[in-house]
């Protein structure tokens, strides 16, 4: 089943959504021009359908292996035709296209990789963690490292040339990042030696590129307990020579690649780390801020696998829709094509807005990074930070959700056949259960949400949210045209019901956190679901205001979103105030 990348949604959504030419006009990307835009898509979309996805189930099937004793400690070996296509993916400049070309990168708008991204996660999700590994490296050294960490790494990431790791997670540290046991001791030189073992690393070791540049969380002798006392470290798995050229292998091995439901081409690997030379990333015992940077622009990128395994789920619904014959339907003889089933056209409806609406969220969440870095003018630039920081937890954890709920429903769709280990719909299923574990579970990003990013600004930047939300639905009401006033009579009361939530969740976490907290995820799935509803609705507006090929599309997507999630948003309210006194009544007999 080939994936194809729906190029007029993409580009729809990176106009009406991302405003990609208003961030062109801030004059930031003197490289980027409007007319670049299509063959840049087009080039992209060639790379993930000719070149990624074909490798899709043979990845799944002949995942990442650990390679023989005689390789040496550089073990592990890609899945079959994955080190071409990586080669293919470096030569054609795909990761520096958002990066700065102080670096060796193409400074274009980061909206516009994160719309690359999406083709090739829809693509193959396993091939591409390994960028966005990478991208989460090149973040955090452009942000906090020293100027000749930068100048010897950062060309190198930038180019593909080397890829990056990131490094966390120890058997007792998930979660809690900060009961991490990793030490950190100096060498006397500035440089340090690492002890201990992480797991889960992703993309943590390879035969796909020259060199793996990991980026490992640990702790110095006299390091604080807890997260406060974790610093950031720089360790290659080449050394790298005084003139640039690598030097030995450092002392980190892969001891071992765990066996995973999904993403099986994505090696995982257990790292053991025995004295490795590392360089310190910021400050000592200041790891965790360093970290937020990899992690923020790693989250926003798990929010897109989430669209693009949601796409590649409806695709590969459509096309089965499409070519299955069961029962009969109106005007069609003989046996009909699934399709022609109402409950089955209410399940594409549903698979293809949900995409939609987290495509948008992802968008919107990477075009206001980009607004607040590049705007010129500083309140424009404050705005944008904070919409961004809102929409970053909700762009991982709502978008990955619902990339499972389409997953889940490609299944259906598929009938007996989607439990067929060899359909791609199993396989995206499978693959896209990790999208809410990783990088923050969800239930983290709801804390997040309710806890930093509403109680920190006391509810100010969902406020200027909801101002966005009411702002459509006066404007649609305004276009006096039933299908829009429809939108409009979806959108108030979908605000309304957020904007209590708000409040009582504001007033919980000054009063009762515990409470509070126990409706954090709701609060997360009826703020997801009200923004994708007014993303929708504004794109429906603006196609409405100058129509594009995707025009009818747009309105129905809006229109259906409206009716089949916003329309539950009252319900949701209750989800989030009512349910705390239940769930403390069930937490005693638990606890
Ligand atoms: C395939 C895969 C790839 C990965 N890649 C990487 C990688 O490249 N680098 C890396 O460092 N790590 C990686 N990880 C680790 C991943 O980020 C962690 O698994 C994740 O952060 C959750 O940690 P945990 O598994 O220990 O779960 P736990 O932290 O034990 O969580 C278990 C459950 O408890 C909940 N929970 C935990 N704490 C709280 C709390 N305070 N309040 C409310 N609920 C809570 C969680 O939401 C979850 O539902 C990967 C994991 C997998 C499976």
């Amino acid at each position: 089943m080939p994936y194809t990348a729906p190029l007029a949604r993409i580009t729809h959504t990176l106009d009406r959504i991302a405003r990609l030419d208003d961030l062109a006009a801030t004059g930031a990307f003197p490289g980027y021009d409007r007319d670049l835009l299509a063959p840049i898509l087009e080039e992209a979309n060639k790379l993930a359908r000719d070149v990624l996805a074909p490798l899709n189930s043979i990845g799944h099937k002949q995942g990442a292996r650990l390679g023989p004793a005689s390789l040496g400690p550089a073990g592990v070996i890609a899945s079959p035709g994955f080190t071409e296509a990586y080669a293919r993916f470096r030569d054609g400049g795909w990761m520096g296209l958002a990066f700065p070309e102080a670096h060796g990168g193409q400074g274009l708008p980061r909206v516009l990789a994160l719309a690359v991204m999406e083709m090739v996660h829809g693509a193959n999700l396993a091939f591409g963690l390994c960028p966005l590994l990478s991208f989460g490296a090149i973040e955090a050294l452009l942000a906090h490292g020293t100027d000749e960490q930068r100048a010897v790494y950062l060309p190198h990431l930038i180019s593909g040339r080397w890829t990056g790791a990131m490094n966390l997670t120890e058997p007792q540290a998930g979660s809690d990042v900060g009961a991490l046991k990793t030490r950190a001791t100096p060498n006397g030189d500035g440089t340090y030696a690492l002890h201990g073992q992480k797991i889960f690393i992703t993309w943590g070791d390879h035969d796909m590129a020259d060199n793996i540049v990991q980026l490992v969380l640990a702790r110095l002798p006299d390091a604080p307990a807890g997260s406060r006392g974790v610093s950031l470290f720089l360790a290659p798995k080449f050394l790298v020579n005084p003139d640039g050229s690598l030097g030995a292998r450092n002392a980190f091995r892969c001891i071992g690649l765990e066996h995973k439901m999904g993403i099986h081409a994505s090696p995982t690997c257990v790292m053991d780390y025995d004295g490795a030379t590392a360089t310190l990333v910021g400050e000592t015992n200041k790891g965790l801020a360093a970290m937020f940077t990899m992690m923020n622009s790693a989250r926003l990128n798990v929010g897109l696998e989430g669209v693009g395994v949601g796409e590649a789920a409806l695709q590969a619904a459509l096309a089965y829709a499409r070519d299955r014959r069961q029962g009969s339907a109106p005007g069609v003889a003989g046996m009909a094509p699934i399709l022609h089933h109402p409950d089955i056209q209410r399940t594409l409806a549903s698979m293809a807005a949900n995409v939609q609406a987290a495509r948008a969220l992802c968008y919107a969440c990477g075009a206001a990074a980009d607004f607040a870095e590049h705007a010129p003018d500083p309140a424009v630039r404050a705005a944008a930070k904070a919409r961004e920081d809102l929409l970053t937890p909700l762009a991982k954890a709502w978008s990955t959700d619902r990339g499972n709920d389409v997953a889940d429903m490609g299944v259906q769709i598929h009938g007996g056949m989607g439990f067929m280990s060899e359909t791609l719909a199993a396989q995206l299923y499978l693959d896209a259960r990790i999208l809410p574990i990783y990088e923050g579970t969800n239930g983290i990003q709801a804390i997040d949400l309710v806890g930093r990013k509403l109680a920190h600004d006391k509810g100010a930047a969902m406020a200027s949210l909801l101002a966005d939300i009411r702002a459509c639905a006066r404007e649609a009401r305004a276009a006096n045209l039933p299908a829009f006033v429809a939108l409009a009579d979806r959108l108030d009361p979908a605000a309304d019901a957020l904007s209590g939530a708000t409040e009582w969740m504001l007033e919980a976490m000054a009063s009762d956190r515990q409470t509070a907290l126990a409706g954090a995820s709701a609060y997360l799935r009826l703020a997801g679901d009200v923004a994708g509803g007014f993303y929708l609705a504004q794109a429906a507006l603006g196609e409405r205001a100058a129509p594009g090929p995707d025009a009818d599309h747009a309105l129905a997507l809006a229109r259906f979103f409206a009716d089949d999630v916003l329309a539950l948003a009252q319900g949701r309210l209750a989800q989030i105030t009512a349910a705390s006194a239940a769930i403390a009544e069930m937490k005693a007999l638990w606890v």
